[in-house]
């Protein structure tokens, strides 16, 4: 297809501030309407030079991400479409402005969260999923990160990048290995259709998470963690879960489901127990449980330190073959230079960015 995106000069009708984060091929920063005033988050993504490249996204993947974002606009828990600009190398994608930060980097810095909190979190989620799903819009990459909060200190949610998300009408069949390992469905793993029940699986992860801070399905490596999801092998451990109302136990058992025709819809979960609270003026056992911040954290901090590990293998790589100054040390420019190289060909903007700031 051939969309034609808005063309005029886009540092003609925005300021670029500063940088809000970056993903596989995309850097996102805050910009301010010259005329308005008004800020928003513009989302600039590599185009694809050439078919044969591995780097940059293909015209149809943003197109598609584009479309999506046009047919959920108008849902508060849900990232809303500006507008979107084009240059030779980018498609701008100007979005809502989210500042609120990632709803678990909120979480953590609480002193305690209560299991009615969590399920006011998780029912904001499933509100956005209910939008998506009633238009047949499937996300496929729930997970932590795309969890944000409108502004910081409230706690209003907003569910961003539908870089991964596409529409199944009924009755389609559409297969495919997207999403991050850890919150993958069975069917994803296992390369059978996918479908809104996809979504309603890493609903769980979240919520496992939100409640415990530990992984339910994460292995040693890549295999070990699919092979936990297809024979769904998770348990809900004393250490984590002592506190934890059973409501909220069968909440998440009711997603961990192999079978998609037996795993919760969303509308399923929003009339659960744990989701609605109790009836009448019974007592809320929700209230009883206090979450352990501290686990949470050590989830942030595991995922810390897992870009940290992305960085040192390409710095392993670079050493390789990076002359070594006389003294058999590395000449440190030489070797951020050979990184910067090693980030560009692969793709990896994420790490690019950490490069490029130790450049200054
Ligand atoms: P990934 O490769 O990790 O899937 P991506 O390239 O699809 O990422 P996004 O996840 O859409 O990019 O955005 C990258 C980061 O930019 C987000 O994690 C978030 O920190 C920030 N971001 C994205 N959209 C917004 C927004 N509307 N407001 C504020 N920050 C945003």
């Amino acid at each position: 297809s051939n969309v034609h995106f808005d063309d005029t000069p886009f540092e003609d009708v925005f300021d670029i501030e500063t940088e809000l984060g970056s993903g596989q091929f995309a850097v996102v920063r805050r910009v301010r309407d010259k005329k308005t005033g008004e800020r928003y988050a513009a989302k600039f993504i590599k185009k694809r030079r050439y078919a044969t490249s591995r780097r940059g996204v293909t015209r149809q993947n943003i197109e598609r991400e584009v479309r999506v974002l046009q047919k959920i606009r108008g849902h508060s828990n849900v990232v809303e479409l500006h507008a979107v600009y084009e240059t030779a190398s980018d498609v701008i994608i100007v979005l809502e402005l989210v500042s609120g930060g990632e709803l678990f980097d909120h979480v953590c810095a609480k002193e305690c969260l209560d299991e009615v909190e969590a399920a006011a979190f998780i029912k904001q989620i499933l509100l956005a999923v209910r939008h998506l799903h009633s238009l047949h819009i499937v996300h496929l990459d729930i997970k932590p990160e795309n969890v944000m909060l409108k502004q910081r200190g409230e706690s209003h949610i907003k569910i961003i990048d539908f870089g991964l998300s596409r529409e199944i009408e009924p009755g389609a069949t559409v297969k495919d290995m997207v999403g991050t390992p850890e919150f993958v469905a069975p069917e994803v793993v296992n390369y059978e259709p996918l479908s809104p029940a996809t979504d309603m699986w890493a609903v769980g992860v979240v919520t496992y998470i939100l409640l415990s801070g530990g992984s339910p399905f994460l292995g040693d490596n890549r295999d070990e963690t699919f092979s936990n999801i297809t024979r769904v092998r998770y348990h809900f451990s004393d250490r984590y879960f002592k506190n934890t109302s059973k409501h909220a136990k069968d909440f998440i058992s009711r997603l961990f489901v192999r079978d998609v025709d037996q795993r919760a819809t969303v509308e399923e979960c929003l009339q659960h127990p744990w989701i609605r609270g109790p009836e009448g003026n019974a007592v809320d056992i929700r209230k009883a449980s206090c979450i352990t911040i501290s686990h949470i954290q050590s989830f942030k901090t595991r995922q810390r330190w897992k870009r940290c590990v992305e960085l040192v293998m390409v710095l392993l790589k670079a050493s390789k073959t990076s002359r070594k100054i006389g003294d058999g040390r590395f000449n440190p420019e030489d070797l951020v230079a050979s990184c910067t190289l090693i980030c560009a060909e692969e793709g990896n903007l994420r790490a690019l960015h950490k490069l490029s700031a130790l450049h200054k």
